[in-house]
């Protein structure tokens, strides 16, 4: 998945960018056709063009953009399973606990694979990522997944971490936890078997409800992990745009304008555009409020002010995140 190849070949996968909160993941094969509701486009049309390119259906009504496969459009496209951690909140947990190339994670659960691809670009060749799940049907289906998505450097085992812990026939040796389960201190307590030993080990337990932060902070209390810290990702988007400013004597003017059209019995509003010779739509006239004419933001002739305001919701999953780290001086007090 982590390529960075420039040209779309046969046996590619491709996230197929539809249109708005609509991407597809498609692997490439020659001979298939993607059917949209904005038309049918054949995969040998793909082939050979560029990630990143915008190709048009076999009838010209629709087009679509074949883009190259990363963490972030995986996490917004991929199959869910379960819930899922967003990237607003797997990128602040990766900076947070300085995962970097050549790291060693542990992740559980699994669930629907998001945050795991996201470990496993971040690690890179050099790094490791162990990831466990106890559910049969989900542990199979990321399996497929991480197989075909070529994470060579996950390790996925099907356990039951809260009863069965994390150690594998490998050497763990994990500087970095990250656990997403419903009862992490039931995990926790198997960790000082696999976390290494000669070096600073971050954690951080995503958990939706205080009850469970809690009982995770004794958790971590009684293991020797310190620097406890409960922290909640609130991402907003915010819209910086130009606003037109509306003077009274507008407002006056457009009110003496509405009266004299009613007064004539024009509506000038259900006539069809006038046209100049290019058939450019032309303007009707005086329009302080842009009706009847399109009229781009920040045009010459209006009066604008810079304004802003939050945009819609950013998809996320919003959850305590409780961030702690065990030093090798300190070590577990059980
Ligand atoms: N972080 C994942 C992602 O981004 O896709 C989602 C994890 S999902 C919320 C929690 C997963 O933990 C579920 O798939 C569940 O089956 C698994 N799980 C719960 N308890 C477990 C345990 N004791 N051992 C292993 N997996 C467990």
């Amino acid at each position: 998945m982590f390529h960075h190849k420039k040209t779309i070949a046969n046996g590619d996968l491709v996230l197929v960018y539809i249109g708005r909160d609509n991407l597809k993941p498609i692997f490439i094969k020659e001979g298939e056709v993607l059917q949209t509701r904005y038309g049918v486009f054949p995969h040998d049309s793909m082939i050979g063009k560029p990630f990143g390119s915008q190709i048009t259906s076999t009838k010209n009504v629709g087009y679509i953009y074949l883009l190259r496969p990363t963490p972030e459009l995986w996490t917004v496209s991929l199959p869910h399973r379960t819930q899922i951690v967003y990237t607003p909140d797997s990128s602040y947990i990766v900076q947070r606990m300085n995962v970097v190339g050549g790291s060693r994670v542990i992740e559980a659960g699994t669930g629907s694979g998001s945050f795991t691809h996201a470990f496993s670009r971040t690690v890179g060749p050099q790094g490791r990522v162990f990831s466990y799940e106890f559910h049969e049907q989900r542990y199979e289906q990321a399996k497929q997944e991480f197989e075909s998505h070529q994470l060579e450097n996950t390790t996925l085992t099907h356990r039951d971490v809260c009863n069965d812990g994390f150690s594998i026939d490998a050497p763990v040796d994990a500087q970095m936890v990250f656990l997403d389960l419903p009862s992490p201190w039931e995990a926790i307590t198997h960790l000082p078997e696999v976390i290494a030993k000669d070096q600073t080990v971050e954690i951080c337990c995503f958990s939706p409800c205080i009850e469970q932060v809690v009982k995770t902070v004794e958790a971590l209390q009684q293991y020797g992990w310190t620097g406890i810290e409960l922290t909640e990702v609130q991402a907003k988007q915010w819209e910086a745009r130009k606003e037109m400013v509306r003077e009274l004597d507008d407002a006056i003017e457009r009110l003496r304008d509405v009266k004299k059209r009613q007064k004539e019995g024009l509506d000038l509003k259900k006539l069809p555009p006038k046209r100049d010779a290019n058939g450019e739509e032309k303007d009707r006239g005086y329009n302080p409020f842009g009706k009847g004419r399109r009229i781009q933001e920040g045009e010459d002739g209006f009066s604008w002010q810079n304004v802003s305001k939050t945009g819609p919701e950013l998809k996320t999953h919003t959850s305590y995140l409780l961030f702690a780290r065990q030093t090798p001086t300190l070590g577990a007090k059980v």
